[in-house]
């Protein structure tokens, strides 16, 4: 496999084409954007934690009858994937209020939800990710209405595989965004499927693994990634990179800071509630804006 052309390059990822036209390779870098780009940084190590996390997730998803853009993780910050042409719809799955939905709603961050709720995005730079409902998709053309319905079913079956899997690694699903793209002549879920796309709460403490400790600067943002590294990838990814050295996962480049350090501690905010028990104490929404990263 040849690595070509860069095709497209994103907030997080850089797109590269390959010898087969119908492949691409998805470089994953540790630039951090929140706010449309107004806030920009850099989480040491994070393309690595990313891209080993989405290729774990994607196979997963792929045993469970999801089929996924990914077809191998080539490197610590590479995957080979299938090309798709990104439906510019935004899917974002929720299991408990939090962000945008807690703004929009006045409901607590940490409310549980009973039922999943499934909202859809305009996937536009320019407009800030407008939140729109199946009319407008239809009216902008963006999927057909057998593709939305297809869209929202994979939804589903996309949480009710991740949430039970992130439970028994101690992390509570709160909410998460995908998406989907057409390749082939069928869908496909594409993107991937991270810290910087998911909410992560520890199931104990409540305390946020993933991107809003950026975003809100709730410190401890890179022992956040590893966290997650830690848990989701483990050994399996550990080995890839070590190689044999016996060395533990650490997805810091070699000689940068950032992958050792103790646990976040401070930052710790919601406490953690499934369906059926106690909401949490949540902090402040922030901006309640979407972040509008790729
Ligand atoms: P919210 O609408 O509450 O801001 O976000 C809901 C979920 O979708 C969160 O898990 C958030 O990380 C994810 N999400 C929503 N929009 C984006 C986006 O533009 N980029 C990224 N990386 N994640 C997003």
């Amino acid at each position: 496999m040849q690595k070509r052309e860069k095709i497209y390059e994103g907030k997080a990822k850089i797109v590269y084409a390959t010898d087969k036209p119908g492949l691409i390779i998805q470089y994953f870098k540790d630039d951090a954007t929140a706010f449309n780009a107004l806030k920009r940084g850099t989480i040491v190590g994070k393309g690595v934690v990313n891209n080993r996390m989405s290729g774990v997730l994607f196979t997963l998803l792929g045993k469970k009858r999801v089929p996924t853009h990914f077809l191998e993780t080539l490197s610590d910050r590479e995957m080979l994937c299938r090309r798709l042409d990104i439906i510019k719809i935004e899917t974002i799955a929720r299991n408990v209020v939090a962000g945008s939905l807690a703004k929009r709603t006045g409901l607590e961050e940490g409310t549980p939800i009973r039922e999943p709720v499934l909202e859809l995005y305009y996937k536009s730079d320019a407009l800030g990710d407008p939140m729109i409902n199946d009319e407008h998709v239809r009216m902008l053309k963006l999927a057909t209405p057998e593709e939305l319905r297809w869209i929202r079913r994979m939804a589903l079956r996309i949480n009710g595989v991740l949430r039970p899997y992130f439970r028994r690694k101690g992390l509570l699903l709160v909410d998460f965004k995908l998406e989907f793209g057409r390749h082939a002549g069928r869908l496909w879920l594409g993107d991937e499927i991270s810290p910087d796309t998911c909410r992560l709460w520890d199931v104990k403490t409540g305390e946020r693994l993933d991107k809003d400790r950026f975003r809100r600067d709730l410190g401890g943002v890179e022992e956040a990634y590893q966290e997650v590294f830690r848990r989701v990838v483990g050994r399996a990814g550990a080995e890839g990179e070590a190689s044999g050295s016996g060395k533990r996962a650490s997805v810091s480049e070699p000689g940068r800071a950032g992958a050792e350090g103790e646990a976040s501690g401070s930052g710790k905010r919601a406490s953690v509630s499934e369906p059926g028990r106690a909401g949490a104490e949540g902090e402040a929404s922030g901006s309640g804006r979407r972040d509008l990263t790729p």
